[in-house]
């Protein structure tokens, strides 16, 4: 059994070592080492996750939880955990410092006996499974209970990975990317044979075990599973259609329909429905299961789709009313309704009990239109094949002149691949590009705005070290209305609130509109938007869909070239 000292000395080091090959060593050496139960758990821990990401369970401790556990573990104020915070800016520096200064007098702090019992990482994982359990009614206080005995159980070293971890901000830098090669290394398994087996899983943790159990067969063998959502395949922009055609030659080209991803996973007559971020929606949709039950005459399959919320014409409604749809968990008859749906399928990935995933599209698509029964909620539209611009352009113009977004332009005789955003699929939509980056704190406002959160610090992704690189903030594009509802959902989410500057934990995506990208020495990315103004919050993203570093230098880059 492995101590969650051992752990957290191990973060301690990767955390100050910033090669990422050298930090790839140091997290296959712990995947290595660990028992064979505490390898998932591990593998997730180290990211700074608790349970994989699509998992419905969440631990659901915030700021509040948080300070106050530290507060009655180290027999201080929740005022004095807060003026640490400020003072040091880390939470897990301020779990050290509080449980420290009481730790002289306190025979709870384990480290201080001779004889402790080191909390085992199988504990940690318990304990924050009772958390993540604890609902209703005292479920503050259990929670509370849960974190108090883990502080007290555990040495100066570990306090502050604890704190980290409940909050799921371990910031040691490690993100799936080291993961990634890290199982790759230790198990002795080609790191895109990993990288191919967590699309198709979601879970990191299931492929290191499979790795180490079972080596490269095994991991080759994981395939998709009923039920268990796949990460969707994403589109690049083209910057024009001549380009696009000049990647791909003969092109599938469909319309780009303005609504948001469904994945739906059919079982006979069981209907699972997946969003773009991997979240069961299957009880918010009553509608859309009924069409696929109906209308899908597969056994099993697994289908890929955009819902859209249409208008008494049959043209797309704001994105926000789909979202409404989507986040609906009363009242969904009547939502539905009030706010009807229709569901075009592109993709089908899975059928009666074979995987579709290498076919090439244009099969892929013609066994889709094979087992879907076209209707009113439900259907496969057309897809041209054609190397002539001038039939794109005017499909693309049917595809805005019915209010959608414009066109994708695919590669005939591609794969579908999970999670890639590759020349595949190109789309291409007449307005300004947006970015999906993560808020990563905020400051409360002024005058008659002081009780609403403005100004959002946003950050891209780094997708080797996990970590959120800022590049600047957004104050603009907020009606009042929003800002009252956006204060309360990021209530939940502060980590560290110092003065009038709150840090956020990274959860909730803005869609961001901008004049332009600039570089920049003031943020940590290098780069920086010129008046950025939010367009959505998109609940139908996660952090999993956050731009990357890179994808912000491709958009600068092709910025420069069409200036
Ligand atoms: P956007 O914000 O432009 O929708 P995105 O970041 O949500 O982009 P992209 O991968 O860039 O996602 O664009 C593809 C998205 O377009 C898909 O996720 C899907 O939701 C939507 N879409 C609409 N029609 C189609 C279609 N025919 N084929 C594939 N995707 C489609």
């Amino acid at each position: 059994m492995t101590s969650f000292r051992e752990f957290s000395q191990t973060c301690k080091v990767i955390e100050s070592t910033s090669g990422s090959l050298d930090m790839v060593s140091l997290v296959a050496e712990l995947l290595e080492k660990v028992t064979p139960e505490e390898l998932p758990i591990v593998t997730h821990f180290v990211m700074g996750e608790i349970f994989p990401a699509w998992s419905s369970e969440e631990i659901g401790v915030g700021a509040g939880i948080l300070y106050n556990a530290l507060a009655k573990s180290a027999g201080l104020a929740v005022s004095d955990i807060k003026g640490l915070v400020r003072e040091t800016g880390d939470i897990g520096e301020t779990a050290f410092r509080a449980l420290k200064k009481v730790a002289g007098g306190q025979a709870t702090f384990s480290s201080f006996l001779e004889e402790s019992n080191d909390l085992s990482i199988l504990e940690v994982f318990d304990r924050f499974k009772d958390i993540s359990r604890s609902s209703g009614k005292g479920s503050q206080t259990a929670k509370i209970k849960n974190l108090q005995y883990l502080f007290n159980s555990s040495s100066p070293e570990e306090v502050g990975y604890i704190a980290r971890l409940a909050v799921e901000e371990l910031r040691i830098g490690v993100g799936e990317g080291i993961v990634r090669d890290a199982i790759s290394k230790a198990f002795d398994v080609p790191s895109d044979e990993v990288e191919r087996a967590f699309m198709l899983t979601n879970d990191l943790g299931l492929v290191a075990t499979t790795a180490r159990n079972g080596g490269r067969d095994a991991v080759l063998s994981l395939g998709l599973e009923l039920n268990r959502p796949i990460r969707m395949m994403l589109a690049q922009i083209t910057p024009s259609l001549d380009a696009a055609l000049s990647d791909i030659g003969i092109a599938a080209v469909e319309w780009k329909f303005d609504g948001a991803r469904v994945q739906i996973h059919k079982e006979g007559d069981n209907v699972t429905l997946f969003t773009r971020r991997l979240e069961n929606i299957t009880d918010s949709l009553p509608d859309i299961v009924e069409a696929v039950r109906e209308n899908v005459s597969a056994e099993s399959a697994i289908l890929d789709g955009e819902a859209v919320a249409i208008d008494e014409n049959g043209r797309p409604r704001a994105f926000q009313d789909i979202l409404k749809r989507f986040r609906r968990k009363y009242d969904v008859q009547s939502t539905a309704r009030e706010i009807p749906l229709i569901l075009n399928l592109f993709d089908i990935m899975y059928l009666n009990g074979e995987e579709l995933l290498d076919l090439p599209l244009t099969q892929r698509r013609a066994k889709l239109a094979a087992c879907v029964k076209n209707g009113n909620e439900i259907r496969v539209d057309a897809q041209y094949l054609t190397d002539n611009p001038e039939k794109i352009l005017e499909i693309y113009n049917d595809a805005l002149k019915a209010g959608h977004e414009g066109v994708m332009i695919k590669n005939p005789d591609s794969p579908y691949s999970p999670g890639k955003r590759g020349k595949n699929w190109l789309k291409k939509k007449p307005v300004m590009e947006t970015l999906d980056l993560v808020v990563i704190g905020a400051e409360w406002g002024y005058g008659r705005r002081t009780s609403v959160l403005g100004s959002y610090a946003l950050a891209c992704h780094d997708p080797d070290t996990g970590r959120f690189l800022p590049v600047g903030r957004v104050a603009t594009g907020f009606s009042d209305e929003q800002l009252v509802e956006l204060t309360e959902l990021f209530s939940e989410l502060i980590i560290v609130e110092s003065g009038t500057e709150v840090e956020i934990k990274p959860e909730v995506i803005f869609e961001v509109a901008f004049e332009e990208i600039q570089k920049s020495v003031n943020y940590e990315s290098g780069y920086a938007l010129r008046f950025p103004r939010l367009v959505n919050v998109r609940s139908d993203k996660s952090v999993e869909d956050v731009e990357t570093i890179g994808r912000l230098e491709e958009m600068y880059l092709m910025q420069r070239e069409r200036n």
